[in-house]
C-alpha cells in the first residue's frame, strides 16, 4: 500500500470520517485523477451524487452562467432558477409543491416536520407517531437519525425525539400492526441504500400505501439515493407504481452541487404556511440552475436506456467474478444502484475491497461491512464499465484466499 497522502494533514478535522488513502484532484466523466496523475475509474459518483459524471458540459455551462449572474439572494427574494426547477419537478412527478433545502437530511427533516404539522392541523396533537424501518438511513440531524434504523447512530445524543417506532423491512403484517390512528407518517427508502442496497418488494410498498390511506397517515418515500434516474426511472416510485404523499430528493439532484428537495401535494404542502419552516440557502440560484440542467439530462431516453444496459452488464459481470473468485454473492439493486454482498469467507471486508480497488485503479463504495456498493455515473460507457469490472476482479483477487 502506498503511503497515505492525508497522513498528518487532517488533524484539524473532528474525526468523524476515516478517508481512504488517496487524494483525488480532478475528474472527467467516470474517470478521476489523483495527485500523482494516476487515473482511476469511478464506480461511486460521490455516493450516487455526481450522476452525470464529473464536469458534465451541461452542468459546467449552467453553473458558470449562473455564477456570472448572481450567487445568492436568500428567500427574502424569489429567484427564477428555483421557480423553474420547482415547476419542472412538479411537471415530472406527482408533486404540486416543493420545498428546497441543501441536503438529504434537511429534505427528510422537512418531510417529517410536514407530516407532524399536517396531522396536527388536520387531526389534533395526538397523531404524531412516525413508523420507520430498521436499517433505514435518513440523514444525521437528530430527528432524521432517530428515524433511521441504526440505533448506534443516535446513541449518546439523547434525549431522542419522541414518537418514532421501527419495523422490519418487507414485513407487511408487522407494518399493518404498527400503523394506527396515532400514526402521522410512514417513511421508507424504496431501496434501502446505506442498509445494504436492498430493494423493498412492490407488494410491500403497495401495502404501505394502503395502510397509510386507512389511517390517514402520510407515506414518505426517501428517494435521496434512489432518485433522479439512479434506479432506471426518474424516481423509483414511478417504477414501483406506488405514489407517496411526500418524496425527498437530494444527492443526484444537484449532480455534485448541494441541494435537497421535499416534494408533496398542494393539500399537504400548504400546511407549511409562511414562517413555519425555512432555510437560508435552500433554493439558491446556483444549486437551482445546476439541478435544472441535471433534470434536463436525466430525462433523456438515451440516458435511462444506458442505466438499464449498464445494470445488466454489471450484474452479469459480477456473476462472472463471483463464479471465478468466490468473493461475491449475486448483485442486487435497481438500475445503477447495486449492492454486491461478500460471501461468508469475506464477511466484514468491504473496506478491504475499497482499499484493494485503489491499488488497481477503481473506486467502489461499501454499504456496511459486508456489501460492496456500486453507484457509477449514469453516463458510464460500456467500455468503462467493462474495464472497471476487470479492475474490480483484480482487486478482489488481491484480497488473499481467493478460490482460483
Ligand atoms: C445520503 C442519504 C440521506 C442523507 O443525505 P445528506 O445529504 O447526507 O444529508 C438521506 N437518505 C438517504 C436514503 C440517503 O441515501
Amino acid at each position: 500500500m502506498a503511503t497515505d497522502p492525508w497522513s498528518g494533514r487532517l488533524d484539524s478535522f473532528v474525526p468523524t470520517y476515516r478517508p481512504l488513502p488517496i487524494e483525488i484532484v480532478s475528474g472527467q466523466g467516470s474517470v478521476v485523477t489523483d495527485a500523482d496523475g494516476r487515473e482511476l475509474l469511478d464506480l461511486t459518483a460521490g455516493i450516487a451524487v455526481s450522476s452525470l459524471g464529473h464536469r458534465h458540459p451541461a452542468l459546467m455551462a449552467a453553473l458558470s452562467e449562473q455564477a456570472n449572474r448572481i450567487w445568492h439572494l436568500s428567500n427574502v427574494y424569489a429567484n427564477g432558477p428555483a421557480a423553474e426547477l420547482a415547476d419542472e419537478l412538479c411537471r415530472l412527478t406527482f408533486a404540486e409543491r416543493v420545498y428546497f433545502s441543501n441536503s438529504g437530511a434537511e429534505a427528510n427533516e422537512a418531510a417529517l416536520k410536514l407530516a407532524r404539522r399536517y396531522a396536527h392541523d388536520r387531526h389534533g396533537a395526538d397523531k404524531f407517531e412516525i413508523v420507520a424501518l430498521h436499517r433505514a438511513f435518513h440523514g444525521r440531524t437528530l430527528f432524521t437519525v432517530t428515524a433511521g434504523g441504526k440505533r448506534e447512530y443516535s446513541d449518546g445524543f439523547g434525549p431522542r425525539p419522541e414518537g418514532i417506532v421501527h419495523v422490519e423491512p418487507d414485513d407487511i403484517d408487522e407494518l399493518r400492526a404498527a400503523v394506527g390512528s396515532r400514526t402521522c407518517a410512514v417513511i421508507m427508502e424504496p431501496v434501502l441504500g446505506e442498509g445494504g442496497v436492498v430493494p423493498l418488494g412492490a407488494e410491500y410498498l403497495r401495502a404501505a400505501r394502503e395502510v397509510c390511506n386507512a389511517h390517514g397517515a402520510l407515506l414518505i418515500f426517501d428517494e435521496v439515493q434512489t432518485g433522479v434516474g439512479r434506479t432506471g426511472s426518474l424516481f423509483a416510485y414511478q417504477s414501483f407504481g406506488v405514489t407517496p404523499d411526500v418524496l425527498t430528493s437530494a444527492k443526484g439532484l444537484g449532480g455534485g452541487f448541494p441541494i435537497g428537495a421535499t416534494l408533496t401535494t398542494g393539500e399537504i404542502g400548504d400546511v407549511l404556511a409562511r414562517g413555519t419552516h425555512g432555510s437560508t440557502f435552500g433554493g439558491n440560484p446556483l444549486a437551482s440552475s445546476v439541478a435544472r440542467a441535471v433534470l434536463a439530462e436525466v430525462t433523456r431516453p438515451e440516458l435511462i436506456d444506458n442505466v438499464a444496459k449498464r445494470h445488466d452488464q454489471i450484474v452479469a459481470g459480477i456473476a462472472d467474478i463471483a463464479e471465478r473468485t468466490g468473493v461475491f454473492a449475486p448483485a442486487r439493486g435497481m438500475g445503477l444502484l447495486l449492492g454486491v454482498p461478500l460471501t461468508p469467507a469475506y464477511e466484514g471486508r468491504s473496506r478491504d475491497v475499497l482499499l484493494a480497488g485503489l491499488e488497481v485503479g477503481v473506486l467502489v463504495l461499501a454499504a456496511g461491512l459486508d456489501v460492496v456498493r456500486l453507484a457509477p455515473a449514469l453516463t458510464i460507457t460500456e467500455a468503462e464499465t467493462a474495464e472497471a469490472l476487470a479492475r474490480l476482479e483484480a482487486a478482489v483477487r488481491s484480497l488473499g484466499g481467493v478460490g482460483t
